[in-house]
């Protein structure tokens, strides 16, 4: 879309410095900036060389279409690891391009190797180990049972087993036991494929929230996502700034019209709020098509989500719908329609942040800025320097 009344602008200097914070956070491993999801929203490519510039050594994707389209956008320096697939998934195409692929399955092993023979060298592997999570990964039991397999496969230069590595399944809650309970299970694996015989490049456990808080965990290299974004992965254990973190992605719109109304005004669909006054009503022509969470409407009693008008701080009035959001002004605003609004920010001038958004819809940050939609444009600023 050509012309949008609305923009995600994305500051690189603030994911470079995040990556700078994360990896003085654990000063023995090297950075996996995880940029899966269009980069949590903010732009796959853009996103990546910011993370780069900021020092991360590697880069991390969930699907392995987004990890070929690093390739192919030309990153090439780094390596690249990506982790979920189905069988049939182009894996030679991956091999092909450089990636590193995760095994967290039996019939991935087969694949995989498969994949090598075709393009003529070894694949770099990672073995993924479910230490507990119960997601995706290689039970215990199953990881026993494939070694001798992939080992095997490595001597026969099909596959390079180059790491092992796991996830954690309460990373947010630091003291939670099942996060020692993980850290054993994982170090267990670990020692089971060293003493096989497979040379280990990476071991790697940490998301966000481990780098942050749980230094056992940092092993040889860090996996943050949410964090390289400068969102707090544990919003109730310390805000991003207490982590030396800063919000990368500014939401900001122009006010569509700004219209006098007398009180008693229903406002947007079902008249979930009235307006209590004679007031100014200002239209935000963004709505949950673009990502604002219809879960953080107003009622007549509470503002929904947050949003800057002219160094105020208001909420949304009444539901949030398809294209627009309403903002009650009050009855003496002196905005006029193009005047710009802030849904969030950095939060540095007291502006409304993804996590106030996260709060007023009852998720997560990182649902926030990955929802953001696809009609929004989003530019990128402050990226000099960049490979
Ligand atoms: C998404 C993801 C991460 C990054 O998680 P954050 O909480 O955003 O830091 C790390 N590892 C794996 C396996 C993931 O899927």
């Amino acid at each position: 879309m050509s012309w949008f009344p609305a923009r995600a602008v994305i500051d690189d200097a603030a994911i470079a410095a995040n990556v700078r914070s994360l990896a003085a956070h654990a000063p023995t491993a090297q950075v996996m900036a995880v940029v899966k999801a269009d980069a949590y929203g903010h732009g796959l490519v853009p996103s990546a060389r910011a993370a780069l510039a900021g020092g991360a050594a590697w880069l991390g994707a969930a699907q392995v279409g987004e990890a070929i389209e690093l390739r192919r956008a030309g990153v090439v320096g780094p390596r690249v690891l990506t982790w979920l697939y189905a069988p049939g998934a182009p894996l030679a195409d991956a091999l092909a391009v450089d990636l590193d692929l995760s095994v967290a399955a039996p019939w991935a092993l087969d694949e995989v190797a498969t994949a090598a023979r075709v393009v003529g060298r070894p694949a770099r592997i990672h073995l993924k180990v479910d230490t507990g999570l119960g997601r995706n990964g290689l039970t215990p039991d199953q990881l026993a049972g494939l070694l001798p397999d992939a080992l095997r496969a490595q001597a026969e230069g099909a596959v390079e087993i180059v790491g092992v590595w796991s996830h954690l399944a309460f990373a947010d809650e630091p003291e939670h036991p099942t996060v020692r309970a993980q850290e054993q299970v994982f170090a267990d694996a670990v020692a089971l494929v060293e003493s096989a015989g497979a040379h280990l490049e990476v071991r790697h456990l940490a998301n966000s929230a481990a780098t942050l808080t749980a230094p056992r965990a940092h092993y040889d290299l860090v996996r943050p996502g949410i964090a390289v974004y400068g969102l707090s992965p544990v919003p109730q254990l310390g805000s991003s700034a207490d982590f030396g973190l800063v919000p990368a992605m500014t939401v900001e719109a122009e006010l569509a019209t700004v219209k006098p109304v007398p009180a008693g005004h229903g406002v947007s669909y079902a008249h979930q709020y009235v307006t209590p006054r004679d007031t100014v009503l200002g239209i935000v022509p963004m709505g949950y098509a673009d990502g604002v969470p219809r879960h953080a409407s107003g009622t007549q009693d509470h503002v929904g989500g947050p949003v800057q008008v002219g160094g105020r701080r208001l909420g949304v009035a009444g539901r949030v719908c398809m294209d627009q959001v309403v903002v009650d002004l009050g009855p003496d605003a002196t905005e006029v329609a193009g005047d710009r609004v802030v849904l969030f920010g950095n939060g540095a001038d007291g502006g409304p942040t993804a996590q106030d958004w996260a709060q007023a819809a009852g998720t997560i940050s990182y649902e926030i800025v990955t929802r953001l939609g696809a009609r929004v444009p989003r530019s990128h600023i402050n990226s000099e320097g960049q490979q």
